[in-house]
């Protein structure tokens, strides 16, 4: 960890093939959209450095990078991360319907305090919605998840869905140090 952080952050990023993960986190980690993504097999992960608070956080975010597709993630990718961003396409109902299935694999993997936000993603083609923000956010409360829509291609919300779960763990990270 750089000598300036005060906390070192791992989260990942979950959901189904095509949902929107990658230019998500490129556009959190770099303010980039990648229209031509082709997703490479195996994982990566971004680094960015964010002040919140008055701390300095380096947030390490994890992404599938296309494993997903072969449900092959492992206990390893879930391994010390405290948040994730669940993400669905608005647009692709089915990847609404994956998110029990998600949800169920990060309970196992995932620690108890995980902070787990519920993304649904390309908010800017409203004209082909299947699944309605009421619905999202819904079940998000149900199932005590935090809730938001996002446009990568648009960078709606991205900057803030991620700040909002940097934040929350931060919330509990400092609560359990007291
Ligand atoms: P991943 O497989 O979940 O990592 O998804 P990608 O980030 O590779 O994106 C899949 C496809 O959806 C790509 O063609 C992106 O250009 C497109 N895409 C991603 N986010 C958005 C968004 O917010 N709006 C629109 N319209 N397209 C998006």
């Amino acid at each position: 960890m750089d000598e300036e952080c005060d906390y070192l952050f791992k989260a990942v990023l979950i959901g189904d093939s095509g949902v929107g993960k990658s230019n998500m986190l490129s556009r959190f980690a770099k303010d980039e959209f990648r229209l031509d993504s082709k997703p490479t097999i195996g994982v990566e992960f971004a680094y960015r450095n964010i002040r919140v608070k008055d701390k300095l956080i380096k947030a390490q975010i994890w992404d599938t990078a296309g494993q997903e597709r072969f449900r092959a993630i492992t206990s390893s990718y879930y391994r010390g991360a405290l948040g994730a961003l669940l993400v669905y396409d608005i647009t692709r109902r089915s990847s609404y319907e994956s998110v029990g299935r998600w949800l169920v694999e990060l309970r196992e993997f995932g620690g108890e305090d995980m902070v787990v936000i519920l993304v649904g993603n390309k908010c800017d083609l409203g004209e082909s919605r299947e699944v309605e923000e009421e619905e999202g956010k819904e079940f998000a409360e149900t199932e005590g998840l935090c809730f938001m829509e996002t446009s990568a291609l648009k960078n709606l919300n991205v900057e803030q869905v991620f700040l909002q779960m940097i934040t929350k763990i931060l919330e509990i990270t400092s609560q359990r140090s007291l």
